[in-house]
């Protein structure tokens, strides 16, 4: 029950009731919205999750694949990242159910037998002060299930509509709603049909490969060439004894391996550093196999051996550490003369190497700063100019 701002309530104080000015899920995809979202990831959902707050604000989110993400990719959520899920309410349950990462350890070739691998560090993970949360690892499909819930007990009742592919963005139409943006179904029913929204904003959280990006002109640039990464979420049987903590392990000649372990005690992380590819180079899973992946994993931690009994989700993720000149719409010679319709966010303008676990928790950052500006603007709050 809640006893303020509102009055008395029963029930669910988290789950707020109904504001009669939202956009109704049943009226689909809508022909004209404020903010149209591209993509479901971290941070198309945590803009997402923020803008449900506004039953003012007309947002409309969309993603090309069916449904919810269910399993695999980014796991580490920083302590920072921490702070903003306690700004949403769902911090306390989510730090309930993840593994603490309280310590790291650093083991590199023994210098008496270097076909061996010995403990060289401890260390203390994040350091004093940084925040009041510590440094944890959840798997972001559980990530994105609560920022969904967020939008789904907001006064809007926010849902993403699935099965729409972004294909074209456009910036230039007259009136309020200037970005004209072409969606494509891709499910089975509606397989290639065209629908088109005009919006007063565009934010592309469609990824590395994103097509928002692509049609305001931008690249991405930095690395050349990718790294590309085995990872696979495993239950085995080890006597590799920091199993149960991060461990960045370095090898003599066979390569190096980082181990994450996972919430709920049993299921463990490991990454395996393979090739740096070539520029036009790409690895996928049809090139690797598990097999293979898990026989470098046991020649990188001899003398200790891992005999993997279940593989939860397996990946190759490969990625390069590139940047984009700017983050939205506007060309270089029109910055005094106009103002961005179209922003990007997330992978779709900044990508990193997997070591860090940077790219999600940077994703999430960026939309989350978005947010609360775009709001301040729509609500006639903020000039855009500021
Ligand atoms: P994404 O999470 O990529 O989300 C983009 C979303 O947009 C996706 O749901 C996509 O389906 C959708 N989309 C794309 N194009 C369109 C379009 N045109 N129209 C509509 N929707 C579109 N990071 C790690 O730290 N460790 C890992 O092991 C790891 N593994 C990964 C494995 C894979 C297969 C991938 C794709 C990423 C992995 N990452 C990993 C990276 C991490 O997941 C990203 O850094 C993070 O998710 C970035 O968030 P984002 O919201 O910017 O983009």
């Amino acid at each position: 029950m809640q006893f303020h701002l509102n009055g008395y309530k029963p029930g669910d104080p988290k789950r707020l009731p109904a504001d009669p000015r939202a956009m109704r899920a049943s009226e689909g995809v809508a022909d004209e919205v404020d903010v149209l979202i591209a993509g479901c990831g971290p941070a198309g959902l945590v803009l997402a999750a923020q803008l449900a707050a506004f039953p003012d604000i007309k947002t409309r989110i969309v993603e090309r694949k069916s449904g919810p993400l269910e399993l695999g990719q980014a796991d580490g959520i920083a302590c920072r990242t921490v702070e903003m899920f306690q700004a949403f309410g769902f911090a306390q349950r989510l730090l309930e159910e993840a593994y603490w990462v309280n310590e790291t350890v650093f083991w590199r070739p023994d210098p008496d037998d270097r076909t061996k691998i010995v403990r060289s560090g401890r260390i203390q993970d994040t350091e004093d002060g940084l925040s009041e949360f510590p440094h944890v690892i959840v798997n972001q499909a559980r990530v994105h299930d609560y920022l969904l819930e967020v939008m789904r007990e907001s006064s809007t009742r926010l849902v993403p509509h699935y099965n729409r592919h972004v294909k074209n963005v456009v910036v230039g139409g007259a009136g309020d709603h200037p970005v004209l943006v072409t969606l494509q179904r891709t499910d089975p029913d509606g397989q290639g049909q065209e629908e088109t929204v005009r919006a007063r904003y565009v934010v592309g959280c469609d990824g590395a490969r994103s097509s928002v990006r692509q049609s305001i002109g931008r690249a991405l640039v930095g690395d050349v060439a990718n790294q590309a990464w085995g990872v696979m979420d495993v239950l085995a049987v080890t006597d590799f004894p920091d199993i149960r903590l991060k461990s960045v392990i370095h090898s003599a000649n066979e390569g190096n391996v980082l181990i994450i372990p996972r919430e709920g005690g049993f299921l463990v992380r490991f990454y395996i550093e393979l090739e740096k590819l070539n520029p036009d180079q790409h690895l996928t899973t049809k090139d690797v196999t598990t097999d293979a992946l898990i026989a470098a994993a046991n020649r990188i931690i001899h003398p200790y051996t891992l005999d993997v009994k279940d593989i939860a989700w397996w990946s190759v993720y490969e990625i390069g550490q590139r940047l984009c000149d700017r983050f939205d719409d506007v060309p270089q010679d029109a910055m005094n003369s106009r103002l961005p319709r179209v922003f990007i966010a997330g992978d779709a303008c900044h990508t990193h190497s997997a070591k860090a676990g940077q790219g999600m928790n940077v994703s999430m950052q960026d939309t989350f700063n978005l947010g609360w500006k775009l709001a301040a603007v729509l609500q006639g709050k903020s000039a855009p100019e500021l």
